[in-house]
């Protein structure tokens, strides 16, 4: 095996890109291990608006390789391979990828959350195209436009409350006849005049591949069966997220829905592993709270490499 590197980052997204960032500047000569969700959420969406330092916006993808060209330019050096294990018992730290085993000093966790999705093709095809995973993000492309959000929860009601202030209309479709969803947050909708509801029902089909835009969705109703063509122009999914932390289990603390628990900035109950990015966060999940915690981890690292004289 060859010698430990100082720091490996796995997760290519705003957080691990830019914990490569800092710490190829530290000249710690980072390895970024990316998998294959390489350059995380933003790659599935179009224009980022809302990132600083970008007037009239930058596509999630464009955003990402400059992060990654960045880091590169000071030195971080990328792998593409799955993560098959990771052994954080002894230090250095062992990675085991589909190539062979690497070792590290420290080990920042960027690994991210994905989006559940629908599972349907239509909606993997007009991703990012008027299908979309966040409102933050994206609602401000809505303005005047009747749209749709899908679930239930807490993310769901938020969602459509969220939305009503750009859409014409949103109507939240929810596969039972109940909300999961905090009573306050049921309230706020139930009040709110721009949200109808679609019950008991799924989205069979999102249309219109095609024209590759949304123009409508086909609602089933999972009770009787019966479909209709619902006009609208974007749909939200915000059916839940699921932390990418199975690599980690029993190994680093994780709360009741598998986020890790970072404390005292990027921490982990095991000294040396650092994470950052949605991986620990399931509040904000914004590009810039990633790049600034993958920041924080960066410099973590660093100090903590200092103090245990590399
Ligand atoms: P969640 O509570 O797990 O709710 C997911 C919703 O999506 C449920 O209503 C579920 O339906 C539905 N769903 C799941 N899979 C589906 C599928 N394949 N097709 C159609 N519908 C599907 O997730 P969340 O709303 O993202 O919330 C996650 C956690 O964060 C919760 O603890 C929540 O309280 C918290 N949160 C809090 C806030 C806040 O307080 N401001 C905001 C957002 C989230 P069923 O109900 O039928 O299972």
């Amino acid at each position: 095996m060859s010698a430990p590197h100082n720091v490996v980052i796995i997760g290519s997204g705003p957080a691990g890109l830019t914990a490569a960032l800092y710490t190829a500047r530290a000249n710690l000569s980072p390895l970024l291990v990316e998998g294959v969700e390489a350059g995380g959420q933003l790659m599935m969406t179009t224009a980022v608006e809302n990132f600083p330092g970008f007037p009239g916006g930058i596509m999630g993808p464009d955003l990402m390789a400059n992060m990654r060209k960045q880091a590169e330019e000071f030195g971080a050096k990328t792998v593409t391979g799955n993560v098959a294990s990771v052994d954080l018992k002894t230090r250095p730290f062992t990675i085991t990828t589909d190539d062979g085993a690497i070792q590290a000093r420290t080990l920042i966790v960027a690994t991210g959350a994905s989006a559940k999705l629908l599972g349907i093709p239509s909606e993997r095809k007009l991703m990012g195209h008027g299908v979309s995973t966040c409102a933050t993000c994206d609602g401000f492309f809505f303005r005047g436009k009747p749209i749709a959000v899908v679930g239930g929860g807490d993310s769901a009601l938020e969602e459509a409350t969220f939305l009503t202030r750009f859409a014409s209309h949103v109507t939240l479709i929810h596969r039972r006849n109940t909300l999961r969803a905090s009573k306050v947050m049921q309230d706020r909708a139930f009040a709110n005049p721009k949200i109808s509801f679609e019950w008991d029902s799924e989205v069979a089909e999102v249309r219109d591949s095609g024209q590759g835009a949304v123009t409508s969705v086909l609602l089933r109703n999972l009770k009787t069966g019966l479909e209709k063509d619902l006009p609208i122009e974007g749909l939200f999914v915000a059916i839940g997220h699921t932390p990418n932390t199975a690599l980690f289990k029993g190994q680093l603390e994780m709360d009741e829905n598998g986020y890790l628990i970072t404390l005292g900035g990027s921490k982990t109950n095991i000294p040396g592993v650092f994470a950052c990015g949605d991986v620990q966060d399931h509040v904000y999940r914004q590009a810039i709270t990633a790049a600034g915690s993958g920041c924080m981890a960066a410099i973590d690292a660093e100090r903590f490499l200092e103090s245990h004289g590399h």
